[in-house]
């Protein structure tokens, strides 16, 4: 080889898409580093009669195609290695002529495309079912005063009650959305600066004592003599230490406790809310950061929950390059530590 072709053979090795050269004969004459990987091929595959290397049927029929002097239309096929999915978009076409002829297949990965727009079909119906109950429910009453105007008082206070109860729910929701939405369209930049910690949490304590107060509940800081400022978007922090407390708050029966402790490293800045209130079952922990999960549904309901809260957090603390994690033993504690960087 030629330096040039060296170079070349080098820069098609490293190709982010997959590269797959066949002969006529249905050897493989070429493969590169991402269609090996993205195949689970290890061995040397040069030589190898390729329908004995891979078995994929929808390949076999692209290149079978391309030897029929057709030109293909691209397919696309799921493929997993590990437990780990991926997409590909396969297109084939034939190169050169005689002796020389080759299939080449490229391989596109569309799996981060793919991924979202699955997000966001989940997402959109998500939020059509959370939107469509209170409003039924709404509507449903207001049906109901307006056909019978000479119903008693007392069981009209009633029905304004539950009125008012799912039309704070809409607008909890909207809140939450409008939030999620911002931080989606990538408008909303942060606003850093230095923020005293210890005057920050203690100003937090105070406004949550009413609440505390009535439910008969302790409140612990505790704060490492290393930690005195942090550098956030103050209105987004106050927010995700919002959503934490309220869920504490929510989660814990009367006469319970929330700790909230700060812990300084090198690097970094652990602050973690911690109560002793219901706790979460392990199989849901690794769940409850996602978009509308609740452990329980009639639960989080009741205290007008949106099952936004936790994904908002982990949304903050990712734009300001921190991250967040649940520890929980159920019917004991719960605790959800964010970490972020010092700098
Ligand atoms: P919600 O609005 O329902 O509270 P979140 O996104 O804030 O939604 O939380 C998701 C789910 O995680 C909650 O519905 C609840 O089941 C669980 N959860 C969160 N924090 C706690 C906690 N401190 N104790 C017990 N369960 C919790």
């Amino acid at each position: 080889m030629t330096s040039a072709e060296e170079d070349f053979y080098r820069i098609f090795l490293r190709l982010d898409e997959g590269v797959l050269l066949l002969r006529a004969n249905g050897e493989i004459d070429l493969a590169n580093e991402a269609f090996m990987r993205w195949f689970g091929l290890t061995n040397e595959v040069v030589r190898q009669p390729f329908g004995s290397v891979l078995g994929e049927a929808a390949i076999n029929e692209l290149a079978a195609a391309v030897w029929r002097e057709e030109t293909p239309a691209p397919r696309e096929i799921l493929v997993q290695q590990e437990g780990v999915k991926r997409w590909l978009i396969v297109r084939a076409s034939r190169l050169g002529a005689g002796e020389g002829a080759r299939a080449v297949l490229l391989f596109q990965d569309v799996t981060a495309q793919r991924t979202l727009e699955e997000v966001g079909i989940d997402f959109v119906a998500n939020v059509s079912h959370e939107l469509r109950t209170p409003v039924s429910i709404l509507t449903g009453y207001i049906e109901n005063l307006a056909d019978f105007p000479k119903m008693p008082r007392s069981e009209q206070v009633e029905i304004f009650g539950i009125m008012q109860e799912h039309a704070l729910r809409l607008k909890a929701l909207l809140n939450d959305l409008l939030t999620l939405a911002c931080f989606e369209s990538r408008s909303d930049v942060l606003d850093l600066a230095e923020l005293d910690l210890r005057q920050f949490l203690r100003q937090l304590a105070k406004d949550w004592q009413p609440s505390l107060a009535s439910k008969e509940m302790a409140f612990v800081l505790e704060i490492d003599d290393g930690v005195s400022t942090i550098r956030v978007d103050r209105f987004r922090f106050e927010q995700v230490m919002h959503n934490l407390f309220d869920n504490a708050f929510k989660y814990t029966p009367l006469e319970g406790q929330i700790r909230v402790r700060v812990a300084g490293f090198a690097d970094h800045v652990e602050i973690s809310v911690e109560d002793n209130g219901a706790g979460i079952p392990e199989a849901d922990l690794p769940h409850i950061f996602e978009r509308f999960y609740r452990v329980d549904k009639a639960r989080s309901r009741r205290y007008g929950g949106t099952g936004l809260g936790l994904s908002i957090v982990k949304h903050i603390v990712t734009l300001h390059g921190g991250t967040v994690r649940a520890e929980s033993t159920l019917q004991m504690s719960t605790r959800i530590i964010i970490s972020l960087p010092r700098a």
